[in-house]
């Protein structure tokens, strides 16, 4: 068998085939496994397609996931980490004490407001407004009396409403900083609601637009508890490298792929620019289709047209080291997320190496036309964007403590060329690209994260190889 990339999908490919008896090989284009899990640690050296070279420069210790970032419990990830022995703890995806912070959108433009008052105002609002609609009998074709009189007793409950049904100052929006409960005549102080007009204000014309993130806890691949591997997300490919025992070519870039009357033959070209052939029964290619549409090929037409449908998706991040976690010391946040609606898009805070003195923190995750933006500017414009958008939430701080950083853009990353990618509207369900993308193309087998319902999600990377080398095996059985 040979398996063209070594990112999740090609080394499960592997490791998997290998269970089960078969002899393979991997053809990876990089000096390293992982794909997009990549993790950068002092010395990690990358030259993006525009020619800009960054050495990470991190103190021994600190890093940063600069592709996936976090595990929900429920996917296979998680049992591939036990099988292969991989600690993981808690990664906090969601921190009531982490902040929003937003501008031109209304009265509250330009402070940060802590998650847990916002979601407490907005909740408490929500409740009260209902419960006014249900007194007032809006609702009464659709409740009978007992559903409303329970209705109301939820709402009074999560909404933290008073027996007058009206929402108010409550400590589900958390004390004021430095003057939280404590001994003595000291009950702490709780700030009074934001006003409602101003709180939904925040929705107005973004994007992240507050629902969109007050609602990102709850989605079924963002809700807590989430999890990462200890030490670097690259500790998977690690690994699964580990586990399997067939060679991986690295710096091999393919640049051919034919079936051949007995098999299939593909080209590639090594560092030294010398250019081989490999022959095998079967192959399973796990290129991402951006790239892969542009390597001869014998295939079908109809298949060379179906693999440029999916439309590459940008991402980029920063990684940004400070001497001094100022976030715990000085916010009291360990881990979790701050959001805005600047170009940074987020700031994500380290769920490991709490108590420590130093950190590195994720000083951008930015999507489709902020990453653009960024990833256009040069690592040092970027790293100085990303610091002045951050001190606007932490202050100076932010300066006066910044060390140094790495960042990446996906879309000018060689060997990627995104994210990952969205399949067009109508393209993905029955009689389709994708779905004729799941077939193979004589011997030749196409698997990734782009051809599942979990694209972006390492999970999808597992779940196409197992389904690959199942379809795959079965076939070998029957020949
Ligand atoms: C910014 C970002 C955030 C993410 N966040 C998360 C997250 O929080 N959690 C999560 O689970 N997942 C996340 N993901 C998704 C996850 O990284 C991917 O789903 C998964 O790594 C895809 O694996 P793959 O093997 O399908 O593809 P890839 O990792 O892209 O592997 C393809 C391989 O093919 C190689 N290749 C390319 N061209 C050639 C060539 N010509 N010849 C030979 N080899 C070649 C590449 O070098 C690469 O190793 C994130 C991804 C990104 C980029």
């Amino acid at each position: 068998m040979l398996i063209l990339g070594a990112g999740i999908a090609g080394l499960t490919a592997m490791y998997e085939l290998e269970k089960a008896g078969y002899h393979c090989q991997i053809l990876e284009a990089r000096q390293r496994p992982g794909g997009r899990n990549w993790s950068a640690r002092r010395g990690t050296s990358e030259t993006s397609l525009d020619g800009t070279t960054q050495t990470c420069q991190f103190d021994p210790g600190l890093y940063m996931n600069v592709g996936p970032t976090r595990i929900p419990q429920h996917h296979t990830t998680i049992d591939y980490c036990r099988a292969l022995k991989i600690p993981i703890h808690v990664f906090n995806n969601q921190n009531a004490d982490a902040y929003y912070y937003f501008e031109e959108a209304g009265p509250l433009s330009n402070q940060r407001l802590r998650h847990r008052a916002v979601q407490a105002d907005a909740r408490g609002y929500i409740s009260e407004l209902l419960a006014k609609a249900v007194n007032q009998g809006a609702l009464n074709q659709e409740l009978s009396t007992s559903d409303k009189e329970r209705l109301i007793d939820f709402l009074r409950t999560t909404g933290v409403l008073t027996a007058q049904n009206k929402y108010g100052e409550n400590p589900d929006r958390g004390y004021r900083r430095g003057n939280e409960p404590v001994a003595g005549d000291r009950p702490g102080i709780i700030d009074a609601p934001y006003k409602l007009s101003d709180l939904f204000a925040l929705n107005d014309k973004h994007t992240f637009n507050l629902g969109h993130w007050i609602a990102f806890e709850h989605e079924w691949d963002q809700a807590m508890p989430m999890f990462e591997p200890d030490g670097g997300m690259d500790r998977i490919p690690m690994a699964l490298v580990n586990a399997i025992t067939g060679p991986i070519h690295y710096g091999t870039e393919v640049t051919r792929i034919e079936n051949t009357a007995h098999g299939v033959r593909v080209s590639y070209r090594d560092q030294h620019e010398n250019t081989s052939q490999l022959e095998a029964d079967y192959c399973i290619c796990t290129i991402p289709p951006q790239i892969l549409k542009r390597i001869p090929n014998n295939f079908p037409v109809q298949v060379q047209s179906d693999l440029a449908v999916p439309v590459p998706v940008n991402a980029g991040k920063m990684g940004l080291q400070f001497q001094r976690r100022f976030w715990e010391l000085d916010d009291r946040i360990f881990g979790g997320i701050s959001m805005t609606n600047m170009d940074i898009t987020q700031i994500l805070y380290p769920s490991h190496g709490y108590l420590e003195q130093k950190g590195a923190l994720i000083g951008y995750y930015a999507f489709d036309i902020q990453a653009d933006q960024l990833g256009a500017l040069k690592p040092k414009e970027r790293e100085q964007h990303a610091i002045t958008q951050g001190s606007k939430i932490h202050g100076t701080v932010y300066r006066t403590a910044f060390e140094s950083s790495f960042s990446n853009d996906w879309r000018k990353t060689r060997y990627s060329e995104g994210a990952w990618v969205d399949w067009p509207a109508h393209t993905q369900g029955p009689n389709s690209p994708y779905a004729r993308l799941l077939q193979p193309v004589g011997q030749v087998y196409f698997a990734g994260d782009h051809l599942t319902y979990t694209i972006a999600w390492q999970h999808g990377a597992f779940e196409a190889a197992r389904k690959v080398v199942m379809d795959l095996h079965k076939r070998v059985v029957a020949s």
